[in-house]
């Protein structure tokens, strides 16, 4: 009998995230053993619970929201998320520049998708969030990595990415506060980036979902908020910020000189269409949300609780001989270097299968995020202060007798 195989299209996407560590996670998880999981960003089964009041309007609303709605999304979404463009001085919106999706996940395909022909290049940060590489791959696109420096608070290289510019880059992905580093990027560096843009026509595709977790007193600006000259494509959602993750519920925001995007912004229509709507019961979550209490401001000020896991996890990998990470500025993780002088890794996957096999810690291995080298992982700081000692510790007794 013939092989049933998967489509050419998939050969060269890859999301490690969910990859095969995971599932061999899943397997020991089977057996009876006790994983800690630290590898995936989702707030509430942590105890990060979403918003009382943005469940109790999705539940208010969940008859009227029995049928299909506009493709686009729910008018007081829409009206929600207008709003806070004006919030983030992201100027000139109109209800019919934002496009609400079933997460952020489905409008980033969405965007690659509507955009790229074969052999269109795309500027993505390395080290990445994967889906936007395994996106640009599935598009039929070529991603182009650009470098993020360790050194230098794990900013993006402007000379490497200008070096990366050919006749075929379509655009440039930056992800503002990033995952997995943690970075927030300082205006003057936004500003480098859409000159960038500017003289080699380039959209801005910025991925924002981290917006509103920042530490320190940090803030953060929309890069669309800076040029209206350029085409940005800005990407928020409920699933960091206000921990609502299951509900699957993101917008997309075009901004910019649409006019030039015309043709861009009928195929993103067709798409949408294509899918019919969003999840509708979600959508009603927004405009509360937006509008709403920010208690997610609770949690990131000192004595709140992803606050002091933050700075606990940071302390505690630092204290590790041969670990460090820079420490993050913003969203959800910690993006681990381990020194080769001290722990040559010559593959990072089979050093994250050995962790989970030998002390049942689930982490992430930086090639997961696109990044060239084997030397980092990535740690979610989401779990309890008690949980993410013991599994440090865990990592450092690992790490005392680890041989590759
Ligand atoms: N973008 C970034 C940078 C993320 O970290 C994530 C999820 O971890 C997403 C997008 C996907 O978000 P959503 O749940 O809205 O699909």
């Amino acid at each position: 009998m013939s092989v049933i195989r998967k489509s050419n299209k998939l050969i060269n996407v890859c999301y490690d995230i969910r990859g095969p560590v995971m599932q061999e996670a899943k397997r020991l998880e089977d057996e009876g053993h006790r994983v800690l999981k630290l590898n995936i960003g989702n707030p509430a089964p942590w105890g990060f619970n979403a918003p009382e009041e943005i469940v109790q309007d999705v539940i208010h609303n969940l008859s009227e929201a029995q049928g299909y709605c506009d493709s686009k999304g729910v008018f007081s979404a829409r009206k929600a998320v207008m709003h806070e463009c004006q919030r983030k001085s992201i100027r000139n919106i109109t209800l019919d520049d934002i496009y609400i999706g079933n997460g952020v996940s489905e409008l980033i395909v969405m965007a690659m998708q509507g955009l790229l022909n074969d052999n269109d290049e795309m500027l993505i940060p390395a080290p990445d969030y994967p889906l936007w590489t395994a996106a640009v791959s599935l598009s039929g696109g070529t991603p182009v990595h650009y470098r993020c420096d360790e050194h230098n608070e794990w900013f993006p290289d402007i000379d490497d990415i200008r070096e990366k510019i050919t006749e075929h880059t379509r655009g440039i992905v930056v992800i503002n506060p990033n995952n997995p580093t943690g970075a927030l990027y300082p205006e003057s560096l936004l500003l480098q980036i859409l000159e960038l843009a500017r003289e080699h026509s380039l959209i801005v595709f910025a991925d924002e979902i981290y917006d509103k977790i920042l530490f320190n007193g940090a803030e953060h600006t929309s890069l669309a908020a800076l040029a209206d000259d350029v085409l940005c494509l800005t990407f928020n959602g409920l699933s960091k910020t206000y921990r609502a993750a299951g509900f699957r519920s993101g917008w997309m925001i075009v901004s910019g000189p649409k006019h030039r995007a015309r043709d861009y912004i009928e195929g993103l229509d067709m798409l949408a269409s294509m899918r019919l709507c969003a999840n509708v019961p979600a959508q009603y979550a927004i405009q509360t949300a937006l509008g709403g209490y920010q208690s997610i401001n609770e949690l990131i000020i000192p004595g709140g609780r992803l606050y002091e896991q933050m700075e606990l996890a940071h302390r505690l990998l630092n204290a590790i001989p041969g670990v460090s990470c820079v420490k993050p500025k913003g969203a959800l993780y910690l993006f681990v270097k381990l020194d080769p002088e001290f722990y040559p890794i010559h593959n990072d996957e089979k050093f994250a299968l050995d962790l989970l096999q030998q002390q049942k810690v689930l982490i992430v291995q930086g090639s997961g995020f696109n990044l060239q080298d084997t030397q980092h992982f990535r740690l979610v700081f989401l779990p309890s202060v008690d949980l993410l000692s013991e599994a440090i510790e865990r990592i450092a007794i690992f790490l005392k007798t680890y041989e590759q």
